[in-house]
């Protein structure tokens, strides 16, 4: 209940994201949104909602994040790295993190003043992270770090990072050899390179890292040494149940903008939506988003109770990307032509999806289910029944 009154009040009074398309375009040419727009939303509150309050965070539960992450998917405003900062750093820092890092970095967080990213991905091993090669190395009680990191979404921005870095060559496997690390723009060495250009997500801003020489205190290793990997498997439900939920909030807004435009748009005398072919494949679309909510939201509650697992995790991210991908080809194409202009928001619904199939451990743990297909069109063969499902 708390959270439905939460979504209203947000998509009703906030705004903060809705499409402006002069905002939007302004954000696309420049490769980032404003840091006035991070203040804002600390302001309002939509920063670490569910980080806990005596660490300086909102201490709201997983459902209140899961309604800001799923209102930005509605309005179609991929800019702002709101989810990375608040559902992916933040966790690292209060579960693992010092004291003294959590009184230093969350407050900020929260109040949008410290952006946070997180540096996995290398130019020649992203997938495989075992083969990296950043590394930190002891001088004294200060680390020197040495290495690259490119793809980092939150990269340009960022005010800290979560640099994983190799700190020891003598583990039995090379992942017992990892850290993580917080480092601070401004930090000597630390060097921003290339906004990079993407195909989509053009309001986020993902760059190239590098790290020459980089004098870090001892106070700024992230938890224990050489544990950086097993804090990266222990963070994986969370992430993949984030990108799930972006994966059905996303498809459910390419729906909504699908129906509203075959519902105006005419061909032969009537609207698009009069054809019951169409109302076929909106009623395939609808069926399959919605069984996906379902799916998505019993994960999500299993993740506020503490019982849900990494491979369940991995179900809801590699199925409803899946189903994103679908729906996204079948919406773009019920648009015709106008479906590919960059100035219809199915076109940057389509574009942006393809992140979320970035590979790492998606699909370690899943097995595809067989038979998995969901009810097909000829099982609906009244128009009725489809209007209704479509609401037509
Ligand atoms: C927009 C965007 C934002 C990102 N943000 C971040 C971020 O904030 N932080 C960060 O650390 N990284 C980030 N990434 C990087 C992302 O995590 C990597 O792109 C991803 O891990 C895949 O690595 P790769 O690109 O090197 O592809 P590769 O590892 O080279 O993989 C290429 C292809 O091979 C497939 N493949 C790889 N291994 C296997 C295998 N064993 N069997 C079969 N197929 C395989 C992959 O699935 C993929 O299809 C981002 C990427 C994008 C595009």
């Amino acid at each position: 209940m708390a959270a439905l009154l939460f979504r209203g009040s947000l998509r009703l009074g906030v705004g903060l994201c809705a499409p402006c398309p002069l905002r939007s375009a302004r954000w696309e040419k420049a490769g980032e949104v404003s840091r006035e727009l991070w203040e804002k939303a600390g302001k309002q509150g939509l920063l670490g909602i569910n980080t806990e309050e005596h660490h300086g965070g909102v201490g709201g539960d997983l459902y209140s994040a899961a309604v800001v992450w799923e209102e930005q998917s509605y309005s179609n405003c991929t800019g702002p790295g709101f989810s990375i900062h608040s559902n992916i750093v933040m966790p690292y820092i209060t579960s693992y993190g010092s004291e003294e890092q959590i009184k230093r970095f969350i407050p900020q967080m929260t109040a949008g003043k410290c952006i946070g990213a997180i540096a996995m991905t290398e130019p020649s091993s992203g997938s495989d992270l075992k083969g990296i090669r950043t590394n930190a190395k002891k001088d004294g009680s200060d680390w020197i770090l040495n290495g690259s990191k490119v793809f980092i979404s939150n990269g340009w921005l960022c005010d800290v990072v979560l640099v994983l870095s190799v700190t020891s060559h003598e583990t039995r496997s090379p992942s017992h050899g990892f850290s993580f690390f917080l480092v601070e723009n401004g930090m000597k060495g630390f060097i921003k390179g290339r906004k990079l250009q993407k195909m989509g997500l053009k309001a986020q801003d993902t760059a190239e890292l590098f790290f020459e020489d980089v004098r870090l205190p001892a106070s700024a290793l992230l938890g224990e040494e050489n544990r950086g990997f097993y804090y990266a498997r222990q963070q994986l439900s969370q992430e993949r149940l984030l990108i799930a939920d972006f994966g059905v909030s996303a498809s459910e807004f390419m729906f909504e903008e699908t129906r509203n435009y075959v519902k105006q748009r005419k061909a032969f005398g009537k609207t698009l939506g009069h054809m019951q072919t169409v109302q076929h494949k909106l009623a395939e679309l609808k069926t399959r988003i919605c069984v996906t909510r379902a799916f998505v939201d019993s994960c999500l509650q299993l993740h506020e109770e503490k019982r849900l697992d990494p491979g369940t995790a991995a179900m809801a991210k590699y199925w409803a990307s899946e189903v994103q991908n679908s729906v996204a080809a079948d919406c773009v194409q019920l648009h015709g032509g106008w479906g590919y202009m960059w100035e219809y928001p199915i076109s940057k619904g389509v574009t942006g999806l393809l992140w979320r199939f970035r590979g790492r451990w998606s699909l370690a743990c899943v097995t595809r289910v067989a038979g998995c297909k969901v009810v097909r069109p000829w099982l609906f063969p009244q128009v009725q029944v489809l209007s209704q499902i479509c609401n037509l």
